[in-house]
């Protein structure tokens, strides 16, 4: 029997509800799809704050050397502090292992509430950027000689005036970066022969990083014979549009849109924005690539006012597990996931953030979804 390490973090807050809601269901799908022929061995991590308790860093480094070895890891949320603390260690990871493609399927299918008449039309993949743009953390707290330093070099140097008690925020996009990020996205969208590319930029307001953004994106997709931004027969068209405009679209026209390419932070809102189409965070999952390794994580935080009382949808954790294996070469399993997890929520099986936007609705706990979603993986005719 083949053994696959699979390293895990389980996260903080709701992270260890999801994680023990969906362990089982993985374990099942890989017996299931491959006649017994291999088994998981989970390798527990730890990283922020578990790893500040029990190693006195954020992130330890038999985390990283794990996962560097591994290639690959599964991952729950990890709480950020905001204003002050300790910076975001999900970023951190993804910087460290230079993750650069964040993917994010939206996909809507029956028995998900949605706000929309016609949440059919919901079938979009949100490629992120993920290691550049205003989340590169280079920032200066308002009033500290560092930021002073910056405001004097602004008005000595550049003469430009700003508020000499101005936090400073710094937000660099590269050619490089943008264009090894692009190729990833288009690669992969040629790939699955997706219907049309759109690239998502503010390059209205900020010309040279989100407009340069969109001229690279518009370059690097000329490389691809299969891609076409003159709408030639054929070819998957791509177009722009700035990002305002962008989260009215996605609502009004979803159809319209199928593979969208983002600078990281538009990424990350409008990711929160398009879960919403699809009954929201609990069922939106999502991988970190890079060119060495993959961390699969939800789409969601750590949401701590529910932690610890089995109430989340573990749904999101359990769809990136899905993408994990996908990614491995274990199609089948993955899609076995997939295909239980439609067909619990088909059968109005729900934890109570679906549940709460369905007529007469009945939420079950994350455990009780969990078992329920095994049983459909067991039953299934893989
Ligand atoms: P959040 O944890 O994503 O939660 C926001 C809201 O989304 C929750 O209050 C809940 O809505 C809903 N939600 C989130 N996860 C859900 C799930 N599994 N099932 C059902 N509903 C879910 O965002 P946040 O409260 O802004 O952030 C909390 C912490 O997480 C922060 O420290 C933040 O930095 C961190 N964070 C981590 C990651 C990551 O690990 N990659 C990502 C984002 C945020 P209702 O209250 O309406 O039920």
């Amino acid at each position: 029997m083949d053994t696959i390490r699979i390293p895990v973090i389980a996260g903080d807050g709701t992270g260890e509800d999801i994680w023990n809601a969906s362990r089982e269901i993985f374990e099942e799908a890989v017996l299931k799809t491959t006649g017994g022929s291999k088994r998981i061995e989970w390798v527990p991590l730890v990283a922020g704050l578990k790893a500040l308790d029990s190693h006195n860093v954020l992130l330890p480094q038999e985390t990283v050397d794990a996962i560097l070895d591994s290639t690959i890891a599964l991952k729950g949320p990890l709480t950020t502090p905001v204003g002050g603390g300790f910076r975001s260690v999900n970023v951190y990871l993804r910087q460290r292992f230079d993750l650069y493609v964040c993917i994010r399927p939206i996909r809507w299918f029956r028995g998900l509430p949605s706000p929309l008449v016609n949440p059919e039309a919901v079938d979009m993949v949100i490629f992120r950027e993920n290691t550049e743009d205003l989340y590169r953390g280079i920032e200066w707290k308002g009033g500290t000689a560092e930021a002073r330093t910056v405001v004097d070099f602004l008005r000595d140097v550049m003469g430009v005036e700003v508020d000499p008690d101005s936090g400073i925020g710094i937000k660099p996009m590269s050619r490089a970066g943008t264009e090894r990020f692009v190729r990833w996205a288009v690669g992969w969208a040629v790939k699955a022969n997706r219907r049309v590319i759109t690239i998502v930029h503010k390059g209205n307001i900020m010309k040279y990083t989100e407009g340069a953004f969109r001229e690279w994106a518009y370059e690097t997709a000329r490389e691809f014979d299969d891609v076409s931004a003159e709408g030639v027969q054929g070819k998957i068209p791509i177009n722009d549009r700035i990002a305002d405009n962008m989260f009215m679209q996605v609502i009004a026209r979803p159809a319209d849109y199928d593979i969208l390419l983002c600078p990281n932070l538009n990424g990350d809102y409008l990711s929160d924005a398009c879960a919403a189409l699809i009954g929201g965070l609990g069922v939106a999952p999502g991988a970190n690539i890079g060119d060495d390794v993959a961390v699969f994580e939800p789409t969601h935080g750590s949401a701590p006012k529910y932690a610890g009382l089995d109430m989340v949808n573990p749904t999101s954790f359990i769809l990136s597990g899905a993408m994990l294996f996908d990614h491995m070469g274990m199609v089948e399993t993955g899609t076995a996931i997939r295909r239980a997890v439609e067909e619990t929520i088909r059968a109005g099986i729900m934890t109570y953030d679906l549940a709460r936007q369905v007529r007469d609705g009945r939420a079950v706990k994350c455990s009780e979804y969990g078992k329920a979603v095994v049983e459909r993986v067991s039953a299934s005719g893989v």
